[in-house]
Formats: C-alpha cells, sequence, structure tokens
C-alpha cells in the first residue's frame, strides 16, 4: 500500500509524522461520505459505484473517525501494528 500522508491529527489512525496507519482507507466524494453509513469503507470498495468530482475540495476520507470514539471498530478497517 502506498503511504499516505494525512494531516488530520485527531483521527483514530493518524500517526506521528502525519501519517495514515489505517489498514486501508476509501477516498470518495463528500456527496456519498454524507450519506452511507459508518460500515461502508475501504472492506466494501470493490462494491461500491464510482463517485466521480470536480476539483479535489469535493473529495473526502470516509476512514476518518475521532479519537475515543466508539465507532472505531465500524467499518473492518484496522491500524496497523507500528
Ligand atoms: S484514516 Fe483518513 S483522516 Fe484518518 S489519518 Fe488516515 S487519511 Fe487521515
Amino acid at each position: 500500500m502506498p503511504s499516505i500522508r494525512c494531516t488530520v491529527d485527531n483521527c483514530h489512525y493518524w500517526h506521528q509524522g502525519n501519517t495514515c496507519n489505517a489498514s486501508e482507507i476509501l477516498v470518495t466524494s463528500d456527496s456519498f461520505g454524507q450519506t452511507a453509513a459508518d460500515s461502508v469503507d475501504a472492506p466494501q470498495a470493490a462494491n461500491l459505484n464510482t463517485t466521480p468530482v470536480n476539483t479535489c475540495l469535493d473529495t473526502c476520507c470516509k476512514t476518518f473517525v475521532t479519537k475515543g470514539s466508539g465507532q472505531i471498530r465500524a467499518d473492518g478497517v484496522t491500524r496497523n501494528p507500528l
């Protein structure tokens, strides 16, 4: 998996040096991200419809989950061992 850099340090998967430590992530359109259930994430990506957008401002990381949130296990994404 390519290295993913991220500055969203209140995410459960964020790690020092602005690194994403998730096993996989789902980048999608804002409109899909706002309407899909928390359980829909990277593990289901192969079966999702594509979601074209116009600019980077229309995309989001669907895998984001707030540190300490009760939703950490909602989607099957895990943290890579350090
Ligand atoms: S899951 Fe998304 S928001 Fe969270 S650290 Fe990784 S890239 Fe950033």
